[in-house]
């Protein structure tokens, strides 16, 4: 028999419903896929057993023929999403032994549509980060290596763990959160695809939250179509959201198609930014060789707020985080440090020094002053300003294209420890992917190169809002002409 844990979602999908395998055997290999990677710290918590009921019931059901959407698909789940009855974290040591009473809106969709969970999935911690790194569980490894180095290498981030977890066949596909890039970015350092859907579209019910305005839940997958599969069975208004979209979801599978005739692509000149590296700069040339091979027209586009959207990003979600991050004080969850003839003040301070990492720290105390009283103006009415015509420069382009083609960053992954000295250097990662979060776009990374050393490079696609099958189509246009099929040589 092939390796079940090659398959794609789709493939694990129709080879169960055909009878190829059972849905118990395709547990049963990524379980064991999970067991012998823990080299790569992937997982925070593994669920071998829930992965194997679900399958169990996904075999019963296929017997009964009450086959769901996902029967017999076991994923991995950003710890991120609140899992009832298994611990949930965020990658925080304030959380630590945090076991909710509740399921989130999404997780809870999956599993209503007849998906397993193999574990929680290690991330940057209340995922604040570009690699993996600002983790409390110690960060991932990267499955790739470059072509004759030992170098470990950082996964991306935030959704880290995911990434590295599909890339090494430890999950079919995974969920991630997407804040700045963190669906997008972490796809593109390990050649995967992923997918922010427009801001709404997936319910942040459940989500440990870091800013609220720009969270959004998307899919991480092998292929364009697993991402279609699964956001399908992500997305849907939810009455416990206020910001949840009440739109129908659409049957983006079956409307997937590479023709791009007819479509026009925009290419926004303010995204050539200086020292861009050369493969990255080659990759998006050939994207737009693609895209044109598709029946594509291609246009040039301004975006003429782009130089100011990191800026904007980093004082607004550092102030939402602020705000969020405020409600773990010691009383209610997780980590409480209560140090002897302490005052509820004190037991307040002791236990956010203990349990929140110096990266979470650094957001709260950028986010409490771009809010205090003094600077609020300067900073945080001046961000929003500047978010706001950011989205009226992607809807003027609109005007103009249906898609955005851009690098999805603005390297490939780089080694673990090359980048977390200097916050402002990791923060220059986003610069690509940020624009798209400040105005709710649905986006996504597909693979489309290797690198001369031999790492992933990702395109990315910016639609307008609720097109996500615009965004899923030129993502397949992409896959369909990039012929990526490099995959990390197995050292782990
Ligand atoms: N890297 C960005 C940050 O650190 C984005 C993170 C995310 O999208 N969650 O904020």
């Amino acid at each position: 028999m092939t390796d079940l844990t090659n398959l794609t979602v789709a493939g694990i999908r129709d080879g169960h419903r055909a009878g190829e395998f059972t849905a118990v055997e395709v547990a049963e290999a990524f379980n064991a896929n999970v067991a012998n990677a823990k080299a790569l710290n992937a997982f925070i918590v593994e669920t071998p057993e829930l992965a194997l009921a679900a399958a169990r019931q996904a075999d019963a059901d296929r017997a009964a023929g009450t086959l769901k959407p996902l029967s017999g698909v076991p994923l991995g789940m950003k710890d991120l999403f609140a899992t009832k009855g298994v611990q949930t974290t965020a990658a925080s040591k304030i959380l630590e032994g945090f076991v909710p009473p509740y399921e989130s809106s999404v997780s809870q969709k999956l599993w209503d549509a007849g998906a397993g969970m193999l574990g929680k999935l290690n991330l940057d911690q209340f995922a604040m980060g570009s690699s993996n790194e600002t983790s409390a569980f110690g960060n991932v490894i990267s499955p790739w290596r470059r072509t004759g180095s030992d170098t470990a290498l950082a996964p991306g981030g935030s959704s880290g763990g995911s990434s590295a977890a599909i890339a090494a066949r430890l999950c079919p596909a995974a969920t991630g959160t997407d804040t700045g890039g963190s669906i997008r970015q972490p796809a593109a350092f390990t050649g995967i695809s992923g997918i922010k859907p427009t801001y709404g579209r997936c319910s942040r019910w459940g989500i440990v939250a870091f800013a609220s305005s720009l969270d959004q839940a998307g899919p991480m997958a092998q292929d364009v179509r697993d991402c279609a599969i699964l956001l399908e069975n992500m997305a849907g208004f939810d009455a416990k959201d206020g910001t949840s979209l009440d739109l129908p979801v659409p049957n983006w599978e079956a409307a997937l198609s590479g023709d791009l005739k007819g479509k026009k692509v925009g290419i926004p000149k303010e995204y050539r930014i200086e020292g861009i590296d050369a493969e990255v700069d080659a990759m998006w040339e050939a994207g737009v060789a693609m895209l044109k091979d598709a029946g594509a027209e291609v246009v040039s586009i301004s975006l003429p707020h782009t130089k100011y959207a990191l800026g904007a990003y980093y004082i607004i979600a550092p102030a939402e985080a602020s705000s969020n991050l405020a409600r773990y004080d010691g009383v209610r969850y997780g980590l409480r440090d209560l140090p002897e003839g302490a005052g509820l003040q004190d037991m307040y301070a002791a236990t956010r020094a203990a349990g929140f990492g110096p990266e979470v720290k650094r957001r709260i105390m950028i986010g409490t002053y771009v809010l205090s009283a003094g600077f609020y103006d300067a900073y945080y009415t001046q961000a929003q300003k500047v978010r706001t015509l950011i989205s009226q420069d992607f809807m003027k382009a609109f005007e103009q294209c249906d898609v955005i083609l851009t690098p999805t960053a603005p390297s490939a992954a780089f080694g673990l420890g090359e980048k977390n000295t200097d916050p402002l250097e990791m923060y220059l990662n986003d610069v690509f992917s940020v624009p798209a979060s400040l105005a709710g776009l649905p986006a996504m990374s597909v693979p489309a190169a290797i690198t001369k050393e031999g790492l992933p490079l990702g395109l990315h696609i910016i639609g307008k809002p609720f097109d996500e099958q615009g965004v899923l189509n030129a993502g397949l246009a992409i896959e369909q002409r990039a012929g990526f099929t490099a995959k990390p040589a197995k050292w782990w």
